[in-house]
């Protein structure tokens, strides 16, 4: 049911996908189960299969908690519809798959998320598609990079890994004068701090296995499209059979009702930690868009309304016995891959991978994700942990 364009996001996130009178007054949509779905007459199953009749004919193209999850999800990012994929990476993917054809040419952020680069340099390369990458800093210089046969741009901000902040709506200016298509990866920030279709995307992807489900428990992406990129992308996803289950969709719809004062606690918990190991001398550099010293802070104030609790630290150059003594007396934070979850995390990275400007540091890369927990104790663990290596350098 569609809400009130006038209600809070804050508002939508407890109310939307959510119909009780649907289902006996449970306040939230069932999980549904089913493959089959029957109808009673010729003209019900044909009924069925009329284009825009929200109740699918199979279970492949979702239930009524699929529907649920998708409706509360494109009202969020701001788009036409949403579709959901059984991983956030499987969204992304798609995402692309549903928009390129041989002979394309994508540009692609330099700080994208490791799979989708590797996907781009070897899947769509064996289709023919051809992906360049540029400079996350780029904003309307990427005009030089685009040609007649750009067909996506893909951006991600902040990027995974390295935070670089994306001057999103410059770019979908200079893309749309080609009619590319402007695809982003908004898993950072969520629907919750940024609007993508009011700063030119035409797709936005989210791997809602983050902070969407919320509780390290699902996996499941969602792709959401303006009017011109939905038929593509809607056919696609049919032509592939992706689908998701009915509890991971559950999970998602029930982490969604609670996104907004997470990520409130998770923005707070970031920042301070950010702040305290800035001042830490084994700390080289913080790479937080909400510190007022990050490269990307202005960008970041003028189009996001929150940060979430994602960053990372370079660390001042340390041998493996340095890097051993940091990680291994954490008490809070689990050594663990994925973010979004209420527990923090630290993560030891490699070097990113870059096209086009090599990575500067000489010291480990550390992902961070603050977790719920109090933030006086979080700190307390990582500056513990960057003595222990202090002592050994
Ligand atoms: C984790 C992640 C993905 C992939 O999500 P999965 O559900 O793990 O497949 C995509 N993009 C970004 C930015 C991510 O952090």
């Amino acid at each position: 049911m569609p809400l009130s364009s006038l209600l809070d996001c804050e508002t939508r996130l407890v109310h939307g996908g959510r119909d009780p009178s649907s289902h006996a007054g449970m306040v939230n949509t069932p999980a549904f189960r089913g493959s089959t779905i029957v109808a009673s007459s010729l003209d019900e199953w044909e009924s069925r299969k009329l284009p825009g009749n929200p109740y699918a004919s199979y279970g492949r193209f979702g239930t009524p908690t699929t529907r649920a999850l998708e409706t509360a999800l494109a009202d969020l990012e701001g788009g036409f519809r949403s579709i959901v994929f059984p991983s956030g990476l499987a969204a992304c993917t798609h995402s692309l798959l549903a928009l390129l054809r041989p002979g394309d040419h994508v540009l692609m952020t330099d700080s994208v998320y490791g799979p989708t680069r590797a996907f781009a340099t070897t899947v769509l390369r064996r289709f023919g598609v051809e992906t360049e990458f540029f400079d996350p800093g780029a904003g309307a210089a990427i005009r030089e990079l685009i040609r007649p046969n750009t067909r996506v741009v893909y951006v991600e901000s902040p990027g995974s890994a390295t935070f670089e902040v994306q001057d999103i709506p410059a770019i979908a200016r200079e893309a749309h004068r080609v009619d590319a298509f402007v695809v982003m990866d908004n898993t950072w920030a969520s629907p919750l701090f940024f609007k993508p279709f009011e700063h030119g995307v035409d797709i936005s992807v989210q791997a809602a296995t983050k902070y969407i489900v919320g509780h390290s428990d699902a996996l499941l992406g969602a792709a959401t499209a303006n009017e011109r990129a939905w038929p593509l992308l809607q056919q696609v996803a049919h032509d592939f059979g992706q689908t998701a289950g009915p509890d991971d969709l559950y999970l998602a719809l029930r982490g969604l009702r609670t996104l907004s004062v997470r990520l409130n606690r998770h923005w707070e918990n970031g920042v301070m930690l950010a702040e305290a190991l800035a001042r830490h001398p084994m700390v080289a550099q913080v790479l937080h868009p909400a510190l007022p010293s990050d490269a990307g802070h202005a960008i970041w104030r003028r189009d996001f309304t929150g940060a979430s609790g994602l960053f990372a630290i370079a660390l001042q150059p340390v041998g493996r016995e340095g890097l051993r003594a940091f990680f291994d007396g954490l008490e809070l934070f689990g050594i663990g891959l994925s973010w979004g979850g209420y527990e923090s995390l630290a993560l030891p990275m490699d070097a990113p991978t870059r096209s086009v400007k090599p990575w500067r540091h000489a010291g480990p890369l550390v992902r961070i994700h603050a977790g719920l927990e109090s933030c006086k104790d979080l700190i307390e663990d990582m500056s513990a942990a960057l003595d222990r290596m202090q002592c050994l350098v």
